[in-house]
């Protein structure tokens, strides 16, 4: 698939995933407009499903509105807070650690690259990405596996891990595509061209799809 081919895709699932829910972290944005509780969302949502984040987020931001609240509350609270969401002892750890790396690494503001995002306890690329893209509204591009698999079964790369397709994706999409990206293609992945056997015989853009390492599709 080229990227004009692409762009046409793009235009279809617009439409397509306009009436699908909102993923948690474009939500959380759109609720509170705070990049700090958006980083909390991101950290949180890490191999744990939306409809379980989505759940905990608003008890815990009735605790922890600020940085400064996250200094003062116990982990073991935050534990509580937290608690059934995946990992949440580790997560609460993370969220703890936060205040103190962002005092020591950029003077307790939130950085707004991605580089830098990363240096914090608890962030992987794939989160940096995310808060940059929805927290700041700058160009990045955050590639989980729905990502990484649909951009290859398009045909559009030929890539072997989220990093290396990341990195091409910054060379072939132009900028005004990058933060659309991810939106789009997660609801796009968890409803129709889901992991294993993607819904090929209703998709919508089918006719553009080349369906690389597609081996059993409905
Ligand atoms: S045709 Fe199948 S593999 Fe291709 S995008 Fe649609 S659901 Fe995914």
């Amino acid at each position: 698939m080229d990227l004009k081919t692409l762009k046409k895709v793009f235009l279809n699932l617009q439409t397509f995933t306009s009436d699908l829910p909102v993923p948690l972290v474009e939500l959380t944005m759109i609720q509170t407009n705070d990049p700090f509780k958006v980083l909390v969302a991101t950290i949180l949502s890490a191999r744990t499903k939306d409809s379980l984040t989505i759940t905990i987020l608003p008890k815990l931001f009735e605790k922890v509105k600020t940085i400064d609240d996250l200094k003062k509350i116990k982990q073991e609270q935050l534990e509580k807070l937290i608690y059934p969401i995946g990992f949440y002892k580790n997560k609460a750890k993370f969220l703890k650690q936060l205040p103190k790396a962002l005092d020591e690494k950029f003077n307790g503001v939130i950085p707004q690259i991605v580089e830098e995002v990363v240096l914090l306890p608890g962030v992987g690329r794939k989160t940096a990405n995310l808060v940059v893209s929805v927290g700041f509204d700058k160009p990045a591009i955050c590639v989980d596996t729905h990502v990484h698999k649909i951009m290859n079964r398009f045909g559009f790369l030929e890539t072997k891990n989220p990093l290396e397709t990341e990195m091409e994706l910054r060379k072939k999409l132009p900028q005004n595509m990058w933060q659309e990206t991810n939106r789009i293609i997660v609801a796009f992945g968890q409803y129709q061209c889901v992991p294993v056997s993607p819904k090929c015989s209703s998709c919508p853009v089918k006719k553009y799809c080349e369906r690389k390492g597609v081996m059993k599709s409905r």
